[in-house]
C-alpha cells in the first residue's frame, strides 16, 4: 500500500503483467515471500527462477513454497543473480529484485553495486516486450549508498524509446527509507538496447 510497504508496491507492479503460464524471476529469494507471490501468479503452467547466495534463504523459501503446494514450478538456484544468464535462456515476463540483506539473517551478506548492476543488465536483455522489473532499493545500511546510486544511475540511462522507467520514493519519510525503481519494456519488438 502507498502508506509505506515498498515490497507490496513492487509485487503489484510486476503482478499486473503476470498470469498463468508466464516466466518470472525472483533475483533475491531471501525469505521467499516474493517467490511465493510469483509462483502463485504463474501457476503450474508457468515457471519461476529464484536466486540466492545463501542456502539458508533457499531452504526457507523451499519450505514456504511446499507449505502452499507451489514448489513444483519453481527452480531454486544457489548462485548469484549476476550469473542468471547461465541458468535462464528463455524470455522473461517479470523480475523482482528486493535488494539489501536477509531480514533475520547475516546483515553482512548484502547485494552489491557491481553484481546488482550486472544482474540488472542481464534482466534487461531477457525481459520480454511488455515485461516489467521491480527493484526495491534500500539506502540505510552500510554499502547501500553505493549500490542505490549505481542502480538509479543505470536505470536513468536506459533508452526511453525502449524502457519506461519510474522512481517511486516515500517523500514524507526518512531519507533512509527504501525507494523503488520500476522498469517496463515497451511492447514493440526489435529495438536496440543502446541509449
Ligand atoms: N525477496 C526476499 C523475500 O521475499 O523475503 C527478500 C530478499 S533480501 C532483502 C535480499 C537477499 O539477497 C538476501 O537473502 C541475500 O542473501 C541475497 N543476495 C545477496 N547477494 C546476492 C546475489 N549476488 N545474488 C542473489 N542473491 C543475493
Amino acid at each position: 500500500n502507498v502508506r509505506g510497504n515498498a515490497v507490496l508496491l513492487g509485487q503489484q507492479f510486476v503482478g499486473e503483467v503476470l498470469h498463468k503460464g508466464c516466466v518470472a524471476v525472483d533475483a533475491t529469494a531471501g525469505n521467499g515471500y516474493d517467490t511465493l507471490y510469483l509462483a502463485n501468479l504463474v501457476g503450474i503452467s508457468g515457471k519461476v527462477y529464484a536466486f540466492d547466495v545463501q542456502q539458508a534463504a533457499l531452504d526457507v523459501t523451499a519450505r514456504r513454497l511446499t507449505q502452499f503446494g507451489l514448489d513444483k514450478n519453481v527452480q531454486l538456484i544457489h548462485d548469484g543473480h549476476e550469473k542468471m544468464d547461465m541458468y535462464i535462456n528463455t524470455p522473461v515476463d517479470a523480475f523482482i529484485f528486493n535488494l539489501g540483506y536477509l531480514p533475520g539473517g547475516d546483515h553482512d551478506i548484502i547485494t552489491r553495486s557491481q553484481t546488482t548492476t550486472r544482474a540488472l543488465q542481464i534482466a534487461l536483455e531477457l525481459l520480454k516486450p511488455g515485461g516489467r522489473i521491480s527493484l526495491v532499493v534500500y539506502t540505510g545500511h552500510c554499502g547501500a549508498g553505493e549500490e542505490s546510486r549505481a542502480v538509479e544511475e543505470m536505470a536513468a540511462g536506459l533508452n526511453p524509446l525502449v524502457f519506461g522507467v519510474l522512481k517511486v520514493a516515500f517523500i514524507n519519510k526518512s531519507v533512509a527509507a527504501p525507494f523503488l525503481i520500476f522498469i517496463e519494456r515497451v511492447k514493440k519488438e526489435n529495438e536496440s538496447l543502446a541509449p
